[in-house]
C-alpha cells in the first residue's frame, strides 16, 4: 500500500495552475489539460492536439498519470449495466458500475480499497480495508464511464418497453453522459472524509474546474458516522444523504452494523434529520432485506414509526447473498409485507431494483471473487466474464 501519484483531479483549478508554472509552464495549459480531461475524457498526449508536442508528455506525466487499469469488465442487461473491476497503481483493486436507464445514467463508485466496517452481510466487509482512494482515483471512475458512454455505438440501449400504441411514440433515448454517482461502491465514504468531499466538489464543479454534475444527483451512502454527517452538514453541500441503517432496533443493528455499537439506532437518525432539515432533502434509508433476521412485520411497523412525518424515504434492497453466506433475501411475500407496512405508516418506500445481480452486482463482489477472498464457489454458474477491455 501506498500514496497514489498526485493527479490534476486531486487539485482544484487554482492549485493546477500553479503546478503547471511550476513546470516552467504557463498557466493557461492547466486549463487546456483540465478540459482535454473533464470534457472529453482523456488523459492521452496524441489527443492534445491544441497543446505542443514538446510539452504534452511532460505535463500529462505529472499531472495526468494512469490511475486506474482495467482488470475487468462484464456487462449484463444487454449491456445496460457495467461492471468494471480496476487495479491501482499498487496492486489494489477496486469497482465501480455503469447502469444505463431510459432517462438517466447512475454510476456507482468505491471510496475505498475494502471496508473497515465489518458488516457482515457485505463482501467488501469481509476483506477489511485496504487504504482510502485519493479524490483523483475516485473521480476517475466516473470520467472511466463518461469515456465508455462516449465511445459506445448506439446497440447497446437499455432494454425498453415496447411503446404501448403500435410504437407512435418512441421510447426516450438514454442520456449520454453521467447523470448520477453514488458512493455505494466498496467503503464507508464517509470514513475517507477528505477525499470524498474532494471528489464530490470535483464531480460537481463546472467545467474546467470538474465534470459539472449537479451535486442534487450525487449520493453519499453511510454506515452512519454521526460525527462524518454532521460535519458534512457543515460543507453546504446539496448532495443526497443515504443512511444504510438495515434495522430499527439496536438489537439487530449491532449485529448486521457492527458500527451501531458506537452509535446507536436513534442517534444516527437524529443525525440524519438534522441533514435533511439542513438541506431540505430527502434523507434515504437503506434497508437490506435478510430473510428471519431483520424482515418480520413488527421490525417494519417500528421502522415506519420512527420515519414517519420525516423527511426519509425507505430503499429496501434484497440482499444479494455473498458466496457462502448463511443468510439470503426474504421470501417475495414477506418483502411485500413488509412493503406494504411501511407504506401503511405514510412512509414512501421502493424496492431497489437489481441490477448487475448476474455479473455479482452487490458492493465488493467482484473484487472477492477476482482475489478468491470469499469463501465458496468462486464465481457463480452463468456469470459472463468479458476478457479485459
Ligand atoms: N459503506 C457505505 C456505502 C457502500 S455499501 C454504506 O454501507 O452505506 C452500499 C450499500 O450496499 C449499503 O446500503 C450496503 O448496506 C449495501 N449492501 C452491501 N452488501 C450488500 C448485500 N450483500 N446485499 C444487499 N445490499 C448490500
Ligand atoms: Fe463497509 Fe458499507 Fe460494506 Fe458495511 S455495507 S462493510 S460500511 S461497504
Amino acid at each position: 500500500m501506498s500514496r497514489p501519484p498526485r493527479h490534476l483531479a486531486d487539485l482544484e483549478l487554482a492549485e493546477r495552475r500553479e503546478a503547471v508554472t511550476e513546470l516552467g509552464e504557463r498557466a493557461f495549459r492547466a486549463d487546456q489539460l483540465s478540459r482535454h480531461y473533464f470534457a472529453r475524457y482523456t488523459d492521452s498526449p496524441e489527443d492534445m492536439t491544441d497543446l505542443p508536442a514538446g510539452v504534452r508528455a511532460a505535463l500529462t506525466a505529472q499531472l495526468l498519470p494512469r490511475l486506474l487499469t482495467s482488470e475487468q469488465e462484464l456487462t449484463c442487461d444487454n449491456n445496460a449495466t457495467r461492471k468494471m473491476l480496476w487495479r491501482l497503481h499498487d496492486g489494489a483493486l477496486v469497482e465501480s458500475v455503469l447502469m444505463k436507464y431510459t432517462d438517466r445514467v447512475t454510476m456507482c463508485v468505491s471510496s475505498q480499497a475494502g471496508c473497515g466496517m465489518g458488516c457482515p452481510f457485505c463482501a467488501t466487509g469481509q476483506a477489511g480495508l485496504t487504504r482510502n482512494l485519493s479524490t483523483a482515483e475516485i473521480v476517475a471512475q466516473v470520467v472511466a464511464g463518461e469515456r465508455a458512454l462516449l465511445l459506445s455505438s448506439g446497440g447497446d440501449d437499455p432494454p425498453q418497453t415496447p411503446p404501448a400504441h403500435g410504437g407512435a411514440t418512441r421510447p426516450p433515448i438514454p442520456p449520454r453522459r453521467v447523470s448520477n454517482v453514488v458512493f455505494m461502491g466498496m467503503g464507508e465514504p464517509l470514513a475517507n472524509y477528505k477525499n470524498v468531499i474532494g471528489a464530490v466538489r470535483r464531480l460537481s464543479d463546472p467545467v474546467p474546474a470538474g465534470l459539472g454534475i449537479s451535486q442534487r444527483s450525487l449520493t453519499v451512502s453511510t454506515v452512519g458516522l454521526v460525527p462524518a454527517i454532521q460535519r458534512l452538514i457543515e460543507e453546504k453541500l446539496t448532495v443526497r444523504l443515504a443512511v444504510s441503517l438495515h434495522a430499527p432496533d439496536d438489537e439487530a443493528r449491532d449485529e448486521l452494523v457492527p458500527v451501531n455499537r458506537r452509535w446507536k439506532v436513534a442517534e444516527v437518525l437524529d443525525a440524519a434529520w438534522e441533514y435533511a432539515a439542513a438541506t431540505g432533502r430527502r434523507v434515504s434509508i437503506e434497508y437490506a432485506l435478510i430473510r428471519d433476521i431483520n424482515d418480520q412485520p413488527w421490525r417494519a411497523d417500528l421502522l415506519g414509526q420512527l420515519l414517519r412525518g420525516h423527511l426519509a424515504h425507505v430503499n429496501l434492497i434484497p440482499l444479494n447473498p455473498t458466496p457462502g453466506s448463511k443468510w439470503t433475501a426474504s421470501r417475495p411475500g414477506v418483502q411485500e409485507e413488509f412493503v406494504r407496512r411501511i407504506a401503511d405508516h405514510g412512509v414512501p418506500v421502493t424496492v431497489r431494483d437489481t441490477r448487475g445481480r448476474e455479473i455479482d452486482g452487490a458492493c465488493g463482489q467482484l473484487a472477492a471473487t477476482v482475489t478468491g477472498r470469499s469463501v465458496g464457489p468462486a464465481r457463480r454458474s452463468g456469470t459472463p466474464l468479458l476478457p479485459l477491455a
